[in-house]
C-alpha cells in the first residue's frame, strides 16, 4: 500500500493528467509528470514537472527513482518505456494492457478472442490487403489508422476499394483496420476500476453523444435498456480480468439498431465520459486512478445526481473568451477548465457538468448554457 505523502508520477501531462494531479493532490500525495510540452495543464501544477520525451531514458530514470508508482495518462506512450519503469517501481496499468489498447488491430483482435463482439473488420497492413478485405464487409466502411488515432484522427468513410486505397496512401500507408459502419441507436460507456486483488467497482453506465468523431456530451443514467446496461457492464468486467487489469478502464460500446451491443474500443485510464464522476459520484475516477496504482480498494461508484456532461471544444473561443457567467451563474452548473494557452477549434479545452434531479432538468440547464455559449443544441 502506497500512502500519502508518496510521489505518484504520470505520464503525460494533459487534462486527464491535470485531474489526477488535483485528485492526488486533496488525498495528499505528491506528483510528478513527464510531459515534453513545457505548458502541459497537469505540469502547471504538479509539483513536479519533468519536460522531456517518453523514450528519454534518463528522465524515465529520475521519474522511477521520485515516484512509489506511475500511471499513465493517454495510451499512445511507448509500452516499452511502461516496461521500463516497471523495474523501479509498480506501473498500473502495466505495459501489457497500454499495449493491447494502443494498437486497434490487436484491440479488437484481443476482445475477438475474449468471444465479445466487435463492429465487423480487416486488418490492413498493405494496399495489397484491401481488395480481399473489401470483398468480406458491407460498405459503407470506416478505415482507421491502427495506432496514433483518437477522437475521430485517422479516420475516413469510404466504399469501394478504390476509395480505401486512396485513404490508405493519404493516411500514410500504415497499418489500420478497415471496418463496417454500424447503424447506430445509441453510445454508451462503462468505467470501471480494478485492483491489485482483483476486486472491481463499476460507474452507472453513461450514454455518450459525439459529433464529428469526438464526445460532445454524456448522460446518467443513459437511456439504454436495463439488460444493455447489464451486458455492457459484464463484457467490461470480463475484458478487465482477461488483462489481469490493475487501474481505471473505459470501454465504449455501439448499441446498433438492429439489437447487436458492440465494443468499439477501450481505455486503459480515466476517459472524457468519466468525467461526470468527478462532481456526480462518490469517488471521481481519478481518485479512483490514484487508489489504483497505490494498491487500495475502490472507492464507491455511487451516483449521487443525474448528469449532464458537456466538453468546450476551442471552437468557441472564435469570438474571445467564452461569457463563463452563463456557466458560473447556473446553480447546478461545474465548471471545468484545463489551463491550455491556446484555444484551437477541434481542441478539449475544458467541460461541465450539470447536476439536477434528473436527466431532463440536467438537460435544461445544458441547452441553456449551450445556447448563451453559441454552441449547437
Ligand atoms: P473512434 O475514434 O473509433 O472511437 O470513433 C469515434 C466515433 O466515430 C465513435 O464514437 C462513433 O460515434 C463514430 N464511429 C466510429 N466507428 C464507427 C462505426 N464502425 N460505425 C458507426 N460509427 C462509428
Amino acid at each position: 500500500m502506497i500512502l500519502p505523502d508518496a510521489s505518484l508520477g504520470v505520464l503525460g501531462g494533459g487534462q486527464l493528467g491535470r485531474m489526477f494531479t488535483l485528485a492526488a493532490h486533496s488525498m495528499g500525495y505528491r506528483v510528478v509528470v513527464l510531459d515534453p510540452d513545457p505548458h502541459s495543464p497537469a505540469g502547471l501544477i504538479a509539483d513536479q514537472h519533468i519536460k522531456a520525451d517518453y523514450r528519454d531514458r534518463a528522465a524515465l530514470q529520475l521519474l522511477g527513482d521520485e515516484c512509489a508508482a506511475i500511471t499513465t495518462e493517454f495510451e499512445n506512450i511507448p509500452a516499452e518505456s511502461l516496461e521500463f519503469l516497471e523495474r523501479f517501481c509498480p506501473v498500473r496499468p502495466g505495459a501489457d494492457a497500454v499495449r493491447i489498447a494502443q494498437n486497434r488491430i490487436d484491440e479488437k483482435t484481443f476482445i475477438q478472442q475474449q468471444g465479445l463482439a466487435t463492429a465487423p473488420f480487416a486488418a490492413i497492413y498493405e494496399a495489397g490487403d484491401i481488395e480481399a478485405a473489401i470483398t468480406g464487409l458491407q460498405a459503407p466502411l470506416l478505415l482507421k489508422t491502427a495506432s496514433m488515432g483518437y477522437d475521430g484522427k485517422g479516420q475516413q468513410q469510404i466504399s469501394t476499394a478504390d476509395e480505401a486505397r486512396a485513404a490508405f496512401l493519404q493516411m500514410g500507408g500504415k497499418p489500420c483496420v478497415l471496418e463496417e459502419m454500424v447503424d447506430l441507436e445509441r453510445e454508451i460507456s462503462v468505467v470501471l476500476v480494478r485492483n491489485t486483488n482483483g476486486l472491481m467497482a463499476v460507474y452507472p453506465v453513461g450514454e455518450n453523444r459525439h459529433v464529428n468523431g469526438i464526445l460532445d456530451t454524456t448522460m446518467v443514467p443513459s437511456a439504454a435498456a436495463t439488460d444493455t446496461i447489464k451486458a455492457a457492464i459484464n463484457m467490461a468486467r470480463q475484458l478487465a480480468d482477461a488483462m489481469n487489469y490493475c487501474g481505471v478502464l473505459a470501454v465504449e460500446f455501439f448499441c446498433t439498431r438492429q439489437g447487436d451491443l458492440l465494443i468499439n474500443e477501450m481505455a486503459p485510464r480515466p476517459h472524457n465520459s468519466g468525467h461526470y464522476t468527478v462532481d456526480a459520484c462518490a469517488s471521481s475516477q481519478f481518485e479512483q486512478q490514484v487508489r489504483m496504482m497505490c494498491g487500495l480498494a475502490p472507492g464507491s461508484t455511487e451516483l449521487l445526481s443525474a448528469v449532464v456532461m458537456t466538453n468546450l471544444m476551442g471552437d468557441i473561443w472564435n469570438n474571445g473568451t467564452p461569457a463563463w457567467q452563463h456557466v458560473l451563474n447556473e446553480t447546478g452548473a461545474q465548471l471545468h477548465l484545463y489551463g491550455k494557452r491556446e484555444a484551437r477549434p477541434g481542441r478539449k479545452m475544458g467541460h461541465i457538468n450539470c447536476l439536477a434531479g434528473d436527466t431532463e432538468s440536467a438537460l435544461q440547464v445544458t441547452a441553456r448554457i449551450r445556447s448563451a455559449l453559441n454552441m449547437e443544441p
